[in-house]
């Protein structure tokens, strides 16, 4: 049965507990244990599907479909364990499982409360599979205090009661502000989060406190007494120039030794770090720089397009160069001319998106750079801009558009070269939506095979030609243009096991342009960088090299 780790935080949120939960993740890993790592979310939408991602970041999507929140994009990244859709749960799904529960009657006439019901609800899923694992990672969504975060905080200490003594273990993240006018490190706050953490029932046996410089012995000391845990249990976090940094930090902090000595885990295997020292030697020293654009829409948040970053600066680990990726709104181009907005970068990235603002700037992009031919990678809608733009501009068609640009009925200002989704095949049998159903759920979602063409690009990028990747939409290319497109130079290169719905396009007569209708951000690791992003930036630092 797994040992259980609860990581809470508390005293401001964005502290980084889904970076901590993470690199601890992947420390035990280097130890050779095995972990699966979840995320308990206080909000009431039942999934992160369908919130927009300035609120909420980017919505990270799963092998078996499911629509998570971006933490468990760290998860992936730090430990290469594929999340699953019962790795991610809000308070929503909570709650309307329980009420669907009612309606069926299962409750046997019982009142239905928070306590039990929605308690047992959590316990149960936090108990999913916990015969798989050594260790199972749970973070609490929110800070201890809030309100909706009760009901999980009150089902994390019933769980440490039902377990046996020892098999679960709890890790505080706090803050310790710095008063520059004092030059002091406060501790108070921390306090004040175990106080409040206490009085529902928890004790932190661990406390991970986000500074921006090391903690000094009589601080530690101080938070040790007052907050009732050993002084080598407090640990700090100081900030990093690089995320990557966070397992070899924590590990230099005794985080790991820590949680083995918590479990009385004696002799603790040693740690392998190679891996990360790897993956700091290239972050940290870096032979060149290449700069790419990314045009899009949701610019104001970079955690809206947190695993396109990360990809990015994964590519260019593998080529052993930073990645400079700035952020450009599609909407200038609508506006003004974009070459001299995109002139100087090295390589050209649209992300996926949902809606129509914004789209004839990024159909300019990638005009822009087809014609220049500067490598460019559209992902999702980046790759449905790509059709359009050749469709228009090679293929003669003014009016080619997507139908989900047309949004009011019987409008037809577009011939839809991208239409609505609304039958495909997933295993043996095929999945059938209508226009109205419910916005939450509807898409395309998960893990799907495509085969390549043989000897194309994507085919040697990939080195082979069966390949799997995650989706996430709601229309398609439609195949009826394919030969119109490739005769004006757009292959069709990737296509779903039947034939019918495009997955990659690519430009013959150029050195790098590649649509993909998938989100191969998603599978990039630091220390498994994805094939189209480490061949993506190889091909932005030719760019650079020429330039
Ligand atoms: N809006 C497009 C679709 O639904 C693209 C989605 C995306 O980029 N993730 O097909």
């Amino acid at each position: 049965m797994a040992r259980f780790i609860f990581i809470t935080g508390g005293v401001v949120s964005s502290l980084g507990k889904g970076l901590a939960s993470a690199a601890l993740g992947a420390l035990l890993q280097s130890r050779g244990f095995s972990v699966r790592l979840r995320k308990l979310d206080p909000y009431l939408n039942v999934d992160p599907g369908t919130m927009s991602p300035f609120e909420h970041g980017e919505v990270f999507v799963t092998d078996d479909g499911a629509e998570t929140d971006l933490d468990l994009g760290h998860y992936e990244r730090f430990t290469g364990v594929a999340a699953r859709n019962t790795d991610s749960v809000s308070s929503g799904r909570i709650y309307s499982t329980v009420l669907e529960k009612e309606r069926r009657g299962d409750y046997l006439g019982k009142t239905i409360q928070v306590i039990p019901h929605v308690t047992n609800e959590i316990k149960d899923f936090i108990s999913i599979g916990e015969d798989e694992v050594d260790f199972m990672l749970c973070e609490i969504g929110g800070t201890v205090g809030d309100i909706e975060g009760l009901p999980f905080f009150e089902a994390i200490r019933q769980f440490s009661q039902d377990k046996p003594r020892g098999q679960c273990l709890f890790m505080h993240l706090t803050l310790l502000p710095f008063i520059k006018a004092s030059g002091e490190l406060k501790t108070k706050p921390t306090q004040h989060s175990v106080k409040e953490l206490r009085s529902i029932g928890l004790a932190p046996d661990i406390l991970v406190c986000r500074s921006e410089g090391p903690i000094p012995t009589k601080e530690r000391e101080k938070l040790a007494l007052f907050c009732n845990v050993r002084p080598d249990s407090v640990i700090a976090a100081q900030d990093l120039k690089s995320i990557y940094e966070a397992p070899l930090a924590y590990h230099r902090e005794g985080l790991d030794q820590a949680v083995l000595d918590a479990f009385q885990i004696s002799p603790a295997p040693r740690p392998d770090l190679s891996k990360w020292e790897d993956v700091a030697d290239r972050i940290y020293n870096p032979e060149g720089e290449v700069k790419v654009a990314i045009v899009g829409k949701y610019t104001q948040l970079e955690d809206a397009y947190k695993s396109i970053a990360e990809a990015l600066t994964h590519g260019g680990m593998h080529n052993r160069v930073k990645v400079r990726a700035e952020w450009i709104d599609a909407e200038i181009f609508e506006r003004e001319d974009a070459a001299p907005h995109l002139e100087g970068y090295h390589a050209i990235l649209i992300p996926g998106g949902f809606g129509e603002r914004g789209t004839e700037g990024k159909i300019k992009a990638a005009q822009f750079a087809r014609e220049r031919k500067v490598p460019y990678l559209g992902i999702c809608l980046g790759m449905q801009m790509a059709v359009i733009e050749a469709a228009r501009n090679l293929a003669g068609m003014s009016k080619a558009g997507s139908e989900e640009f047309d949004h009011e009925a019987g409008q037809k200002r577009f011939e839809p070269v991208v239409y609505h989704l609304k039958e495909w095949v997933q295993g043996n049998y095929t999945v059938r939506r209508s226009a109205t159903d419910d916005k939450g759920g509807t898409m395309r979602l998960g893990a799907y095979d495509a085969v390549l063409t043989e000897g194309c690009r994507v085919a040697q990028v990939y080195g082979g030609t069966a390949i799997e990747e995650r989706h996430r939409h709601r229309y398609e290319v439609d195949i009826k243009y394919r030969d119109q497109l490739e005769k004006v130079g757009l292959k069709f290169t990737g296509m779903s096991p039947d034939g019918r719905l495009p997955e990659i396009v690519e430009c013959a007569d150029h050195p790098w342009y590649i649509g993909v209708q998938f989100h191969p951000e998603l599978k990039s690791k630091p220390f498994d960088p994805h094939p189209l992003f480490a061949d993506f930036v190889r091909a932005a630092k030719e760019t650079s090299r020429l330039v």
